[in-house]
């Protein structure tokens, strides 16, 4: 397992977001965390990126304990996050925010680092041709293209996507989940919160069914796509 979650329990005060979840991503998957509105998708990825502090449980990466570490270290470790809702440095350009995924590497001068630029141009021809443009001024879409293009900058082992099919028209949402099956060919583990259950199953090697803090349900992808209960509650029952 690459990342291991073991009974994390997360609070907001006294509201219980996380109860007692415990999965792991194996590496070289695609692994997603599934769930309604409030379900607590966001605050999981959060506690893995450290942004959140957890009450209870232990998370660990590549077996070594980072429960107590901090975000600026995982990061360091091989654990970035494209933030739900963007996140862009929105006065900055496209090239600036790539450079700004890349805060904590030493070779922007190389080789190596132009060529993580142009795999994400490769990936996102859009942001290549708009690469002095402000980010603020680039569409919701493209927006959400750079904040992945960013989070990849870090070179991660894992990278957390955070809805990234989010607000987006349903041509581009197609192309968003190909791209993630492009970025995980490409050698780097996912792990995906989705809100957008039938396309995320259909890409997911496993999957998990958070309800109200609690994983209810895990299987492969493709047997929660093919379940009668999973159908009814996040496939809009087809
Ligand atoms: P969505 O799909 O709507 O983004 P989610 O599954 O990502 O939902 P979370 O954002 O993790 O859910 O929220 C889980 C629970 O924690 C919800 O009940 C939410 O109201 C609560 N919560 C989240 N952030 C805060 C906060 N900053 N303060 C208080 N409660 C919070």
């Amino acid at each position: 397992m690459l990342l291991e979650v073991e009974g994390l329990c997360v609070n907001y005060g006294h509201i219980e977001a996380i109860r007692d979840i415990s999965f792991g991503v194996p590496e070289g998957t695609v692994t997603t965390l599934i769930g309604a509105n409030g379900a607590g998708k966001t605050t999981t990825l959060k506690t893995v990126s450290g942004l959140r502090k957890v009450r209870a449980g232990t998370i660990r990466f590549e077996g070594k304990d980072i429960t107590a570490m901090s975000p600026y270290d995982r990061v360091k470790l091989g654990i970035s996050q494209s933030p739900e809702g963007r996140g862009c440095f929105v006065g900055m350009t496209v090239r600036e925010n790539l450079d700004m995924g890349a805060f904590l590497r030493k070779d922007r001068k190389t080789a190596a680092y132009r060529e993580d630029i142009d795999r994400v141009f490769t990936l996102f021809p859009r942001l290549q041709e708009r690469e002095k443009q402000t980010a603020g001024s680039m569409s919701g879409g493209e927006q959400q293209m750079l904040a992945i293009g960013r989070a990849l900058m870090a070179r991660p082992r894992l990278v957390l996507l955070d809805e990234p099919s989010m607000g987006l028209a349903p041509k581009l949402i197609q192309q968003i989940f190909s791209i993630i099956t492009e970025i995980n060919e490409q050698g780097t583990t996912v792990l995906l919160v989705e809100q957008n259950a039938a396309q995320a199953l259909k890409r997911s090697h496993e999957a998990h069914i958070l309800e109200t803090g609690e994983i209810v349900r895990s299987g492969t992808g493709a047997e929660l796509a093919g379940d009668d209960a999973v159908k009814a509650a996040y496939l809009g029952g087809d």
